[in-house]
């Protein structure tokens, strides 16, 4: 074929291209211009996306949860009863043997620990959060709720698990089949707090005795043999008798591997979850407040003016107003031993930042 034809067929072949890449952009654009105009809203971002994506899953917890609640409350309650009681079983003989000071003061911080973590579990479970239908005439109302057909307080919000409008409502707990509100709030904080610091706890005191177990020429401590249950120190009763199974060590070993995992992961979810209640507390929110805060932000920052959370007093005195300190009350000993007051104020009235005297009666 002579050379000119071979030119001219490409030049030909170039511009047919050409026109059908322009025609093939221009119909990409046109769909994808069809498809966004079926969902364009001007005020959809990210959140909204991320709202609509999340959409389903909040419908089955507003619908099934409440038919799991007794299951999810019995996993928690196993899981730390095997949690707790695997801990005594492997550490209690081990340390026992190897040092009694050692021995004494993890008894006395890990019994510390265990009555905190069981107050506050079975207070945030049997604790009512607080329901807004429980007085008949509420004097600051901000909304109506069209499910209990009743008024809203500052605070109050409708649980859709629960059906109830609830007093400073943070989040329903699966894990307690409960509301987390106003008055078992602290309970609940105080039940991840303790929990976490247990597997802290737990990771401290027995990393030496996996290291015994798995990894016997790194240990800093001699050799020893050490019989679970021994009768040195507990009695020979039947259920000793049945513990002594665990004396065999393919049970030792799954044993403890139950445990690493279990700590671990507590240690990794429980962490995450205080860190981020610890956040809300610092600045005076709840978990709906936060994502309505973020909310206000955002609108007044398009018409650039400064949004303020109407309960944020400082994180020192959310910190008094979260735990309920005031004048009369010392806080550490309600911090640190099982406690049973309540909150301040009654949940249905709330003084804000606006309120000259905020300060008056707190910590
Ligand atoms: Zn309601
Ligand atoms: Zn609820």
């Amino acid at each position: 074929m002579p050379k000119y034809s071979i030119r001219r067929l490409s030049h030909k072949w170039s511009l047919i291209w050409n026109q059908w890449k322009h025609q093939l952009f221009d119909r990409y654009r046109l769909c994808l211009l069809f498809f966004k105009s079926h969902f364009y809203n001007s005020h959809s971002d990210a959140y909204y996306l991320a709202d609509t994506i999340l959409d389903p899953i909040f419908y089955a917890v507003d619908h099934y949860l409440k038919y799991c609640g007794t299951i999810f409350v019995l996993v928690v309650f196993f899981l730390l009863l095997a949690f707790i009681s695997f801990a005594y079983i492997i550490g209690v003989p081990y340390w026992y043997h190897r040092s009694q000071p050692v021995f004494w003061i993890a008894f006395v911080i890990g019994h510390w620990l265990l009555i905190n973590v069981i107050w506050n579990y079975f207070k945030s479970l049997y604790t009512l959060p607080g329901w807004a239908i429980d007085k008949p005439i509420i004097i600051e109302v901000t909304s109506f709720c069209k499910k209990c057909s009743a008024a809203k307080p500052p605070r109050c919000h409708h649980c859709s698990v629960c059906n109830k409008c609830i007093l400073k409502m943070d989040h329903h707990c699966p894990w307690l089949n409960n509301c987390i509100g106003h008055y078992n709030h602290r309970y609940f904080y105080f039940f991840c707090a303790y929990t976490w610091l247990g597997t802290i706890f737990v990771m401290a005191f027995g990393v030496w005795v996996a290291v015994d177990h798995w990894f016997p020429q790194f240990s800093p401590f001699e050799p020893i043999q050490i019989q679970w249950f021994d009768t040195d120190y507990v009695t020979n009763s039947l259920v000793i008798q049945f513990l002594w199974l665990f004396n065999r060590p393919k049970w030792k070993t799954k044993l403890m591997v139950f445990e690493a995992i279990i700590t671990v992961l507590l240690f990794i979810l429980l962490g995450l979850l205080l860190r981020y209640h610890t956040i809300l507390v610092n600045s005076g929110e709840t978990c709906i407040e936060r994502y309505i805060n973020r909310k206000c932000r955002r609108h007044f920052q398009r018409y650039n003016r400064h949004y303020q959370n109407p309960y944020d007093f400082g994180w020192r005195e959310n910190w008094c107003r979260f735990l309920g300190f005031d004048r009369h009350r010392h806080p550490w000993r309600h911090i640190l031993l099982p406690s049973n007051f309540g909150p301040t104020g009654n949940g249905f009235t709330w003084k804000t930042i606006d309120d000259n005297d905020f300060n008056d009666e707190m910590c």
